[in-house]
């Protein structure tokens, strides 16, 4: 039987969604959605914007109204209002009005829970200091932009180098004219990303003149000394490092906010979320959750996960409507599919990185190549640094990374769609790409990589990592560079011999047959080249993925 009374708890990117889906199913019922916040349906991800200016009107941010809610679909909206409980055998939710403190309980048919996920605040000594804020909704945002002004901030520490507090970075140092330190325990910024893709983030970081502290976490916030400056804290690192801050920005992460679900006995996972079936149904088949409170599948490890992003909490909302009311869809699972602009660079990914497939077991070749953004003729063509897993036995596309200064966000979308439909690299290879000079190549940068993998996969090439270069035993291989001289002259891999591609066939006779050869040049085109050369002659061969580009960015410090 189709519910006739659909409770809703929280009324943001899944929850709304829920809402609004549900009344398109069901003109007839009663949807009811309970909001502990001021405002519904508000842009979580435009919050950073706001902060640097680029959103101008906090109104801009709030997407729907509980007025235009009911206007159009005929949903009961109360806002700050928050559920305390759910009793599961009455089918009830208590709830508690946050300005009068009134309490009253309302029956459901149906609940779904879209309550989001708090932000981390781990016991740091100090971290409740006045000055430290959390970026969640938009009373955050205005305390912070309030605060900035008010005590005339010029010095912002950002905690935390996820895409949160990248772009809350940004923000502060573009739009806000603060100089910004950036924190981050780990030894890279955005942990989707594998070392030497985020090291292009690190340069960019460095570039804004942004002070960035790698694999050095925050020991203790402390008060100011006598001779320093500093409204909020200074923050001392493990290091010992102290640094004065006018404002300090919290982006630790997030963790499912699950309270309400677990006092109600339902499942929750290893992970902390709400356990849900295909169906976005959890434990109580009368209850569905979504969005960040909840553990997905991982669409290639297929293991559990947690993954908190918008797309996700909207496509939910909607299944989870459309299974209350008699439509069985499914949730496929989620590859994690995230993009980020650090001022002029955009970085994106889909699927795992190496270290989860590592950690999987999930056999995996990686595959750097540095294509250009458009046709390299047309004016204001761009490299893009591709990072490409794919399966060693079959070719089907594992994950894939993409940072550079343009055309980011559509291979990421490209690669993300191929990923989804289980495609392989010779499917890369083939993609029929729209082209015209100022969009792409004939040969698009995904095609590129699809025939690079080929080539892989063909055994026509094998190849060398970044990270092996440095631990090579020069008795077993040697570096070759086969860049021009003027490329050379401004710098190379230590230790590496020189002999440009285009005298290679006439200096045969430096190389040694006896050991390996790991060839490179500015980007692995022209190494493939002399390697297929090498082969064919009887060398043994390694292509250096990603070549001078990718090895040098990845070890710069
Ligand atoms: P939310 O949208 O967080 O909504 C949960 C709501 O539930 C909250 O408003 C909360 O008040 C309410 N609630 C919780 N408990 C109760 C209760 N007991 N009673 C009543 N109400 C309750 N994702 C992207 O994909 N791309 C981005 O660029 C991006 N940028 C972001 C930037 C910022 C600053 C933030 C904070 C998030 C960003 N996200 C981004 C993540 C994205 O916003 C979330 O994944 C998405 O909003 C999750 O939707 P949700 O419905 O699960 O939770």
């Amino acid at each position: 039987m189709l519910p006739k009374r659909l409770v809703i708890i929280g009324g943001v990117a899944g929850g709304a969604s829920a809402a609004a889906r549900a009344r398109r199913l069901c003109e007839n019922c009663d949807i009811i959605i309970f909001e502990r916040g001021p405002h519904v349906s508000f842009a979580n991800c435009g919050l950073p914007y706001f902060v640097g200016g680029e959103i101008v009107e906090a109104d801009a941010l709030l997407v729907q109204t509980p007025e235009s809610l009911r206007a159009r679909f005929n949903l009961d909206v109360r806002v700050q209002t928050e559920v305390l409980s759910i009793d599961r055998e009455a089918h009830e939710v208590r709830v508690r009005e946050v300005v009068t403190g009134h309490e009253y309980t309302h029956g459901y048919d149906a609940l779904v829970l879209s309550t989001g996920a708090a932000p981390l605040k781990p016991p740091i000594p100090g971290i409740e200091r006045n000055g430290h804020f959390t970026v969640r909704n938009v009373p955050d945002v205005q305390r912070i932009t309030d605060w900035t002004k008010d005590c005339r901030a010029c010095h912002a520490v950002v905690i935390g180098g996820g895409y949160i507090g990248l772009e809350m970075a940004e923000q502060l140092k573009r739009h806000g004219g603060l100089t910004v330190s950036v924190i981050e325990a780990l030894p890279q910024v955005m942990a989707p990303l594998d070392p030497e893709m985020a090291a292009w983030l690190h340069a960019e970081l460095r570039a804004n003149e942004v002070d960035l502290h790698l694999g050095d976490p925050v020991a203790v916030f402390e008060p100011p000394r006598a001779d320093e400056n500093a409204r909020a804290s200074v923050v001392v690192l493990k290091s010992g490092q102290r640094l004065p801050a006018d404002v300090v920005i919290l982006g630790l992460g997030v963790r499912p906010e699950t309270w309400l679900a677990r006092n109600a006995g339902l499942e929750v996972g290893k992970l902390g979320g709400i356990r849900v079936n295909d169906h976005l149904q959890t434990s109580d088949p009368r209850i569905w959750a979504v969005g960040d409170a909840i553990e997905v599948r991982d669409a290639v490890t297929r293991d559990w996960a947690v993954i908190p992003l918008a797309g996700p909490a909207n496509r939910q909302g909607r299944i989870a409507a459309d299974n209350i009311f008699g439509r069985p869809s499914r949730y496929q699972g989620t590859r994690g599919t995230a993009i980020l602009r650090l001022f002029s660079v955009t970085a994106g990914c889909t699927g795992p990185n190496e270290k989860t497939l590592r950690k999987y077991g999930i056999p995996y070749n990686a595959l750097h190549l540095h294509p250009n953004s458009h046709a390299g003729y047309y004016p204001g063509a761009e490299p893009i640094a591709l990072k490409i897993l794919f399966a060693p036995d079959t070719g089907r596309l594992l994950g894939a990374q993409a940072v550079g200064h343009d055309g980011v966000d559509k291979r990421i979308d490209v690669l993300s769609t191929a990923l989804q439909g289980n495609m392989t690299v010779h499917d890369l290879a083939e993609l029929e790409l729209a082209y015209a000079p100022p969009y792409g190549s004939a040969k698009d940068a995904l095609n590129l990589g699809g025939m690079a993998a080929q080539n892989v996969l063909a055994g026509d090439v094998h190849l060398a990592q970044w990270d092996e270069v440095a631990g090579l035993d020069p008795a077993k291989s040697i570096v070759l560079d086969v860049r021009r001289p003027d490329e050379r002259a401004k710098g190379f891999i230590p230790g590496s011999l020189h002999i440009p591609l285009d005298q290679l066939r006439g200096r045969l006779k430096e190389l040694p047959r006896d050991r390996e050869i790991i060839v490179y040049c500015h980007s692995g085109q022209r190494s493939y080249y002399a390697c297929r050369l090498l082969r064919q002659r009887g060398y043994q061969t390694r292509n250096l993925s990603g070549s001078w580009r990718t090895w040098k960015m990845a070890t710069a410090h």
